[in-house]
């Protein structure tokens, strides 16, 4: 039973040590010689289960069983020897005569013992049992072993002769073969001269553990080595080249461009940046697939890269590419590139923009040389053919000033270099400041006082823009307070935010909160949104407008008609009010057709509720006209330009101030302000130099009542001229005066006004003029002024019909008054 126990042993161990080796797919070895491998190991295994069933077999006496097991185990043995020594020869590898004398030499004792074994049935050439079952041994098993003692020594030889030849772990492996084999041969000579102890089975599983320790983990190891390695480089590979294009990334690229622009200096050359991307591949993408657009980039790279040479380029992000070169010949050599693109992409690809940084404008690190190619680049940016631009000073000192603001912001912040000033906002009816708009001033101790176009592009690159717009808030939440504790009236504030506050921080909320901490009611802070910035992504800028609109702040449209108006903007976000743009009083002396469409601007703002403000008001001319066509509110230098609150407090002091509109009359003047006097439609169809004649069309006032005095709020020109044609009166003087009715012309008109007043609802009349020709009029009471009691009315006239066709009569006796 202790033979059988040696062997089951011995199974049990090499089946462990070599399972994976035995179950895995051939196609996925990672160990060389991997089918010669297994061939020995199986050849092993039939070899110790010969060897178990021999001792158990012996034990029981079973001669004739044991009689061929041991043919088999024969047979396994010098089988496992045979495999073994071609494995050897095809894991070293060495193509030489003596590995294949070994090979051969293998098959010549395998075809050897196949003899004997069978020979061995007829003659006990090999072994033989006795009458009592005794084992015995022939010539031919010595002559077995010896030849397999001989060929482990050759073996062994070979393999140490080989790692003679390698070194490191090559090295230790081929020895540690040769040092299997060195253990086989003490174990077959052993089994020689104890035939009947498992002396083979022993040495096999001692020499079988030796080599899975040392040959075939360790080169599991290796390739375990190999693989982390190839996977680092991946990675590596991926953070330093672009995986699209395979130039080196940016970080990398910029060190290789250090490099470069040195050997350029050296070879007596000057360097240059260029910061290269392609038109309109946004809409290559949208059009032929993002497939296609990859592709087309991977051709751009193709075309670079032979101008420039690989290392000398980069793929930055998208479309956008790199590349340091001389400057010398630099235009031609990009304009050839060009026709090369043309043909190459087809017609219609997207165009090449260059912006390009020579370093004999300054010498900067590579990394400013990109970003001032960039700079190049951008102010090409609305360029849709292939063009080149080169840095130069004025984007130096552009570059300068930029990097002075973004440096000294924060100490600007600190030590309040920033002054709110702020601009009143007039309302039209009244003449009174109802708003206020906030505006930064930087007075910068070294260069003065900036205006914000000096510094806010600046900011809004930068990022930093949102601590400037939270800094004009609390300063205005500071101003509010002072305000009121001089007993003035707080009248809403407006304050300009960017695109880029929303990219810092969640500004509505950090509005919101600081609002709050103040006390100071939402409807008293008005959000200012460029058109700009509303057309530039319509969903998320949406959802900001509701966010404010649901908090209860007013949001206004700035500079509404600069050039980015898209109006379905206005039908579908809750916008208060749209400040026009200044241009519209900077063309106004051009003929009537900025008048045409500021006109209709108002026009449609009030269709749809929207309050209106006209910025850079600077005329009585303007005033008059904004008035006339119902253009709410007015800003400019007219009435003043942005001051400081010192200077608003002043003002006051002085009694020269506008003064506040009392916030309890804010809604009587909005409803006074909304009534849109014109009606433009006809003004088509006229010619320009008819144009005032238009107005003649619906001749409408607002007048306000107030006991028993009227006055002539808002007129427009055809009423005007109507009241001076009839009754000789010059309403252009009598804005701002109320006065009592005397009886006579226009006396019963005074009185169906102070009915209509006094009643509500609306009116449709007929009045007889002093000419005798008859007025068919409309009436509208619109607003009543809960301070004063002051009512207002809106008149129209509808009709005039000419005194010689109709006998008019009395227009006492003609009135008419319908009540709805
Ligand atoms: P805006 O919001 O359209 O402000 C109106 C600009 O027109 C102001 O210029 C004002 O001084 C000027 N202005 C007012 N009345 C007249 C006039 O009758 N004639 C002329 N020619 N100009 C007039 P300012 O203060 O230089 O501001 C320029 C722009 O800078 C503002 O345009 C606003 O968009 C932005 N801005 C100003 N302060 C801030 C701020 O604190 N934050 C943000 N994000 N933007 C601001
Ligand atoms: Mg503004
Ligand atoms: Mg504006």
């Amino acid at each position: 039973m202790l033979y059988s126990g040696v062997g089951i042993l011995a199974l049990i161990i090499h089946l462990i040590i070599n399972h994976d080796m035995l179950n895995t797919d051939p196609g996925k070895k990672i160990v060389p010689a991997y089918r010669s491998y297994v061939a020995v190991e199986i050849a092993v295994a039939i070899f110790y289960i010969s060897d178990i069933f021999w001792g158990i077999l012996y034990e029981q006496h079973l001669i004739p069983l044991v009689f061929a097991d041991t043919a088999v185990y024969f047979i396994a043995m010098t089988a496992s020897v045979l495999l073994w020594t071609w494995y050897v020869v095809d894991y070293l590898k060495e193509e030489n005569f003596f590995g294949k004398a070994l090979e051969s030499t293998g098959v010549l004792l395998f075809g050897f013992e196949v003899v004997m074994v069978v020979l061995n049935f007829f003659y006990p050439v090999l072994y033989y049992f006795d009458e009592a079952g005794g084992y015995h041994t022939s010539w031919g098993r010595y002559v077995t072993l010896a030849t397999q003692v001989v060929m482990m020594l050759m073996t062994g030889v070979y393999a140490f002769a080989a790692a003679a030849k390698t070194s490191g772990t090559m090295k230790s492996r081929h020895r540690t073969i040769g040092i299997f084999c060195l253990v086989m041969i003490g174990a077959i000579i052993g089994q020689i001269l104890l035939p009947l102890f498992p002396v083979y089975s022993a040495g096999c599983t001692i020499g079988t553990c030796l080599l899975h320790s040392f040959v075939l983990e360790n080169e599991k190891d290796e390739y375990r080595e190999e693989l982390e390695e190839k996977l680092r480089d991946s990675v590596l590979h991926g953070n330093y080249y672009d995986l699209l294009t395979g130039l080196p990334g940016l970080s990398y690229f910029l060190k290789l461009a250090e490099k470069k622009r040195d050997e350029i200096y050296d070879n007596g050359g000057s360097p240059v940046m260029l910061f290269m991307d392609l038109s309109g591949m946004k809409y290559y993408n949208q059009n032929h697939g993002f497939a296609a657009g990859d592709k087309l980039l991977k051709a751009f790279a193709g075309l670079i890269v032979p101008e420039f040479g690989e290392e000398s380029c980069s793929r930055i992000a998208k479309d956008q590419f790199l590349a340091v070169t001389y400057e010398d010949g630099l235009e031609p050599r990009l304009r050839k590139m060009f026709d090369d693109w043309e043909k190459k992409a087809g017609p219609g690809c997207p165009a090449i923009r260059v912006g390009v940084y020579a370093d004999r404008i300054g010498k900067v690190n590579s990394d400013t040389a990109c970003d001032r190619a960039k700079v190049a680049r951008d102010s090409i940016r609305n360029t849709f053919v292939s063009d080149i631009k080169w840095f130069d000073q004025e984007m130096l000192n552009r570059a300068e000033r930029e990097q002075y603001i973004v440096s000294h912001f924060e100490e600007a912040l600190e030590y309040k270099w920033i002054d709110v000033y702020y601009q009143p906002i007039v309302r039209s009816t009244n003449g009174r400041v109802c708003d206020e708009e906030a505006l930064s001033r930087w007075n910068d101790p070294e260069r003065g006082q900036l205006k914000p176009d000096e510094f806010i592009p600046f900011l809004e690159e930068s990022k930093l823009i949102y601590k400037l717009d939270l800094y004009v808030l609390d300063e205005i939440l500071l101003k509010d307070k002072r305000l009121k504790e001089a007993g003035l009236y707080i009248v809403p504030q407006s304050l300009n935010l960017s695109r880029a506050d929303f990219e810092s921080c969640d500004m509505v909320e950090e509005i919101r909160k600081r609002v709050d901490a103040a006390g100071l009611p939402h409807e008293l802070l008005s959000i200012e949104l460029t058109e700009s910035i509303i057309g530039s992504d319509f969903d998320y800028i949406k959802t900001q407008i509701d966010r404010f609109s649901k908090l209860g702040f007013p949001v206004w449209m700035d500079d509404f008609g600069s050039g980015y108006s898209s109006l379905d903007v206005l039908a579908n976000m809750h916008i208060d009010l749209v400040k026009i743009d200044m241009r519209f009083m900077q063309e106004f002396e051009n003929g009537d057709r900025a008048k045409i469409v500021l006109t209709e601007l108002v026009r449609m703002a009030i269709s749809l509720g929207i309050d209106t403000v006209c910025e850079g008001v600077e005329r009585k001319e303007q005033v008059e006209f904004l008035r006339d066509i119902g253009c709410a509110k007015m800003q400019g230098y007219y009435y003043t330009p942005p001051i400081p609150v010192e200077k608003i407090l002043e003002r006051y002091e002085k009694h020269i101030q506008i003064g506040f509109e009392d916030p309890a009359e804010t809604a009587y003047y909005d409803a006074i302000g909304k009534i849109n006097l014109y009606d433009l439609s006809m003004i088509a169809k006229e010619e320009e130099n008819e144009f005032r004649h238009y107005f003649s069309t619906i001749p409408m006032a607002i007048i306000e009542v107030k006991g028993n005095q009227a006055k002539f709020t808002r007129t427009n020109q055809a009423y005007r001229d109507f009241m001076k044609r009839t009754f000789h009166i010059n309403l252009a003087d009598m804005v701002d005066a109320y006065g009592e009715t005397e009886k006579g012309p226009g006396y019963a008109f005074a009185m169906m006004l102070r009915q209509c007043c006094k009643d509500g609802g609306r009116t449709v009349f007929d009045e007889t003029m002093p000419d005798g020709s008859r007025v068919h009029s409309f009436m509208r009471r619109i607003a009543e002024d809960p301070v004063t009691g002051t009512t207002a009315a809106a008149v129209a006239v509808l009709a005039i019909d000419d005194a010689k066709e109709h006998d008019m009569g009395s227009a006492d006796e003609r009135q008419e008054k319908q009540d709805r």
